[in-house]
Order: structure tokens, then C-alpha cells, then sequence
């Protein structure tokens, strides 16, 4: 049989359609549809095979990319899903919101070649959708149960990939969440028209049917000491994300209609899951018919302009520092973002929150920037040109970071150690804590990142998590100690 392989000189880069922009705005639905099987097929056929897959070493999972591609390209497509599940617990949620043109398609040797990337993050996401449409993703079983429990602060990506590795090797694992559902970030941060909820409800779902228990509702430090779960399991996973949001120093930073991005976010999606969302109602996370202005330039800044357009906004603008090479948002969403209607005004930092008499939000005044000397880091700083200028506003969007909350304090234990930003300090060989048997993961140990990483801390820990839960069991059976079967 001819190879399937080494297409991308005959047939062009596609990535699966996307909604029209006036179409798109008038929902929340996502806007990129999946591709159909033969389109799927003869995409994945471009891919060049090459013998030091770089794309691999881009990829946070080190997926075997190559290996799903060529399966899906002749047509093998559970064997695809079995080779894409076995180091990625979310495919189709990376296939999805990945930045893949910083991660896995930016160093394709396809794209290199200057013939267009292959579209791995596409694919990743046909396969996993293509298998739970024919019910090959099924709940976890694991070969055998053990007696052994951990313990999962946060139901974000980080902590459900871990819950699940543990799972697989038969241990008993309670994810407890302070909100009322799982997902994190999944489910409260990232819009719907990025990640639509049925595909983050579904691997809940599946997790609860593998007998993962959930409890949500349960802010650990608040509702349940740490110490009493330290107490309760054999091994505990700190995945509780990144949630103090930034704050804008300027003068009027505190009039109303001032708010923090995540609350703006959480209430748009809380609406969509059909939740009553008071501050909605009453028009204060609600940005029908105002001039929005958002704050920021990160991938919260583009979630949260897209969310505006589509709660009906009459203007919406995104004010950034530095240019539109140096933002940290994706360039692909800040494209999308353009196409459906948001104006950039970059080089512009805000200098102040202009309000009327009556004390009603007016504008947001900004700071005409260039870029200037590079910092220590190599990225050129921000500097004032001595222009200003007034941008109208009846609603201003902080999108300005996240940083971690003081959880030393909150789970009342110092000896849970800290970097000088806050992010818990772990060993990165075993993602432990420097509290013994406590380990960490996603963004309480990174900053603010992704989700890739966030799956990448989880699998890791978990391994460790389970290498020293069976060390104990040796060590009670050496004692002689009663012990289930290992
Ligand atoms: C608006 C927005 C858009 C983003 N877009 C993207 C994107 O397109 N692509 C991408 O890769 N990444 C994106 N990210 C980043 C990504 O969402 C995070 O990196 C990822 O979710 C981190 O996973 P996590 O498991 O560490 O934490 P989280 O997803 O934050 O989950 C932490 C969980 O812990 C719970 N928790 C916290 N404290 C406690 C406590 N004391 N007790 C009990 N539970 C607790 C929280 O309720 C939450 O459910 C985005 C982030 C934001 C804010
Ligand atoms: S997980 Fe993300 S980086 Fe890895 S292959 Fe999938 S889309 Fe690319």
C-alpha cells in the first residue's frame, strides 16, 4: 500500500471551519467545528514522520504525536485513541485551547519547511471526540483495589489528572473542591465558545463512574482543616490553582463598574451552565449595551473582550502596554477577537479611572507607550511617550494576572514552604512539598500557566504519590504489620 504519509507537499494545511464572525457572537457555542473523518485523515497524512519528532519535545506530555497521526491517517482511529489517551488525560481539551502555536505546531518541521504546520492540536481533538462518539472512553477500571486513600485539593486539570493516574493503579481518591462543580478554570474561567461544558461535564462524569469521590462545596482551610485531611489519607495533592487577581494602581481603580476579569468570566459561564447569577441580573457583570474596556493582555484579557461581544456590548476595546508581538495572549484568539469587532489600542497603559460628578464611571484615561531598553528578562519595558488620551467607558475589565493565595495561612501550616511569589516550592523530580507526603501541582507551583502543564504536574505527582504509598505497604508488610494485598 502507497503511504499516507508525507502529504503536506500535495495537500494544503486545514484547519477544521470556523463559524462566521456574526454568526459566532450571537452565542456562546464554540466556533471551530471538528473536522470530518477524511478531512481528519488527509490533514494527519501531512505529517512527515521525521526520526527526532520535535513536535513531541514541544509538547508538555511529550504525546507520541507522529504515532497518532500516522494511525489516524489509515484509518486505525481506536488505536489512534488508545496511543493519544495513554500520556494526555483531557486530548480533546488540549486539542482545543493548547496555545499550539507556542507548544507543539510551532516547532513542526512541516511549518519549518514554510508548508504550514501540521494540525496536531485538531487532530488530537478529532480522535477523542471521534471515540467518545463511538464509546470507547470508558470509566476507569482499575486491575485491582487498594486500601491506601489520597486526598485532591482542586478540581481543576492538575488535580482531576492526577485523581485519575491514582485511580488506574486501584487506590481510593476524594477530589475536594471549593465550587459547586469540578473543572476549575475548565469550567468557571474558559468561555464556552473556547471549551464548550458538555466536554469538560463528561470527563467528570467519567471520573465519578470510576469511583473517584467528589466533594465539592468543601473549601479545604475553611470548611475542612488540612490538617485533619493530612490525618484522613495516606498521600494529599495540593491543586488549588491561582486565584488573587491583580490589582490596577491608578487613581479611581475603585469606582464602580471597576471589576476583577474572573468574576466577570465566572458569571457569563455560570449563565450558560443555567445557573441565576444575581450580578448579572442587576446589570453588574453584564455588559449589554455598555463601552467596554478591558485591561490586560493575557489569554483572561481575550476571554473576557469575546465574552463582552457576546453579552451585546455596544464597543469594546483592549488596552495593552506593549505591542501586539509582545502579548502573552495567543495570537490566534487575539485575531479571532478582531474579526469579531474588538478594537486594540496597543502601546496604551491606563493612567487613571475618569468619573463624573455623581461619581459614575466616565472613561479610563491612557498612557501613550513605547517600547524601550529590554529588562533583565530580555523583554523590552514599556515607556511613557508623555501622551495621553481618554477612551469612553461604562465598564472597566481588570484582565491584569493572578497570583497565588497566602496558603501557608489558609490551611494554618508554615511549614508549607513558599517562592518569593507565592507559588507552593516543590522538588520537581518528585513534585513534593516540603511538607513530607504532601506534593503539588499546576499552577499553585508554576503561576499562572496552562493546562497542559497543569495535566503534566498531575501525572507526575501521582506517580510519586503512588511509588511512596507502595513503599509503606512494603514497609507495614516488612513489620509485619495487617496490610491488604499490594
Ligand atoms: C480566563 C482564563 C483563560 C484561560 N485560557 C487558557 C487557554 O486557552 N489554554 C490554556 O492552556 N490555559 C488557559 N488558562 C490557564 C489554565 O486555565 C490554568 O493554567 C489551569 O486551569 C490550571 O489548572 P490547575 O488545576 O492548576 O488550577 P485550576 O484550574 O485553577 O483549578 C483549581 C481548583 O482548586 C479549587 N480550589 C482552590 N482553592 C481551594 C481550597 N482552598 N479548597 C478547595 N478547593 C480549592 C478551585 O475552586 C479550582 O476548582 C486560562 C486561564 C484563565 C483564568
Ligand atoms: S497536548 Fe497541547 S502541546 Fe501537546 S500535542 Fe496536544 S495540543 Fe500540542
Amino acid at each position: 500500500m502507497a503511504s499516507r504519509m508525507l502529504k503536506f507537499t500535495e495537500i494544503d494545511r486545514a484547519m477544521p471551519e470556523k463559524r462566521e464572525a456574526k454568526a459566532r457572537t450571537q452565542d456562546f457555542d464554540e466556533i471551530y467545528s471538528d473536522y470530518a473523518q477524511q478531512v481528519a485523515e488527509d490533514q494527519a497524512g501531512r505529517c512527515s514522520q521525521c526520526g527526532v519528532p520535535f513536535c513531541q519535545q514541544g509538547c508538555p506530555l511529550s504525546n507520541n504525536i507522529p504515532d497518532w497521526l500516522k494511525l489516524v491517517a489509515e484509518d486505525r482511529m481506536e488505536e489512534a485513541y488508545q496511543v493519544s489517551q495513554a500520556t494526555n488525560n483531557m486530548p480533546e481539551i488540549c486539542g482545543r485551547i493548547c496555545p499550539q502555536d507556542r507548544l507543539c505546531e510551532g516547532i513542526c518541521t512541516v511549518e519549518q519547511s514554510g508548508h504550514g504546520t501540521v494540525t496536531i492540536g485538531a487532530i488530537e481533538r478529532h480522535i477523542t471526540d471521534y471515540a467518545w462518539e463511538q464509546g470507547w472512553v470508558t470509566p476507569v477500571k482499575p486491575p485491582r483495589e487498594r486500601d491506601q486513600s489520597a486526598g485532591v485539593i482542586g478540581a481543576g486539570p492538575g488535580g482531576l489528572a492526577a485523581a485519575e493516574q491514582l485511580r488506574r493503579k486501584g487506590y481510593q481518591v476524594t477530589v475536594y473542591d471549593r465550587y459547586d462543580r469540578g473543572g476549575g478554570l475548565l469550567m468557571y474561567g474558559i468561555p464556552g465558545f473556547k471549551l464548550e461544558k458538555i466536554v469538560v461535564e463528561r470527563r467528570i462524569k467519567r471520573l465519578e463512574d470510576s469511583g473517584i469521590k467528589f466533594e465539592f462545596n468543601t473549601d479545604i482551610g475553611e470548611d475542612v482543616t488540612f490538617t485533619e485531611l493530612r490525618d484522613k489519607h495516606d498521600t494529599l495533592l495540593i491543586a488549588t490553582g491561582v486565584y488573587k487577581a491583580r490589582d490596577l494602581m491608578v487613581p479611581g481603580s475603585g469606582t464602580k463598574g471597576v471589576l476583577p476579569a474572573l468574576d466577570f468570566l465566572t458569571t457569563s459561564n455560570r449563565r450558560g451552565l443555567g445557573d441565576e447569577v444575581p450580578t448579572f441580573d442587576d446589570g453588574t457583570h453584564n455588559a449589554e449595551g455598555k463601552r467596554v474596556v478591558v485591561i490586560g493582555g493575557g489569554d483572561t484579557a481575550m476571554d473576557c473582550v469575546r465574552t463582552a461581544v457576546r453579552e451585546g456590548a455596544k464597543s469594546v476595546t483592549c488596552l495593552y502596554r506593549r505591542d501586539r508581538a509582545n502579548m502573552p495572549g495567543s495570537q490566534r484568539e487575539v485575531a479571532n477577537a478582531e474579526e469579531e469587532g474588538v478594537v486594540f489600542e496597543w502601546l496604551a497603559a491606563p493612567e487613571a479611572i475618569l468619573d463624573t460628578k455623581a461619581g459614575k464611571l466616565k472613561a479610563v484615561r491612557a498612557a501613550r507607550m513605547k517600547l524601550g531598553a529590554p529588562d533583565p528578562s530580555g523583554r523590552q519595558s514599556p515607556e511613557k511617550t508623555g501622551e495621553t488620551f481618554d477612551i469612553k467607558a461604562d465598564m472597566v475589565i481588570k484582565a491584569l494576572g493572578f497570583d497565588p493565595e497566602d496558603l501557608p495561612e489558609l490551611f494554618g501550616d508554615p511549614a508549607l514552604k513558599v517562592n518569593r511569589w507565592g507559588a507552593i516550592r516543590v522538588d520537581f523530580a518528585t513534585m513534593e512539598t516540603s511538607i513530607p507526603n504532601v506534593f503539588a501541582a499546576g499552577d499553585i507551583v508554576r503561576g499562572a500557566s496552562l493546562v497542559v502543564w497543569a495535566i503534566k504536574d498531575g501525572r507526575d505527582a501521582a506517580e510519586e504519590m503512588h511509588k511512596r504509598m507502595k513503599a509503606e505497604v512494603r514497609e507495614r508488610k516488612a513489620k509485619r504489620e495487617p496490610v491488604a494485598a499490594e
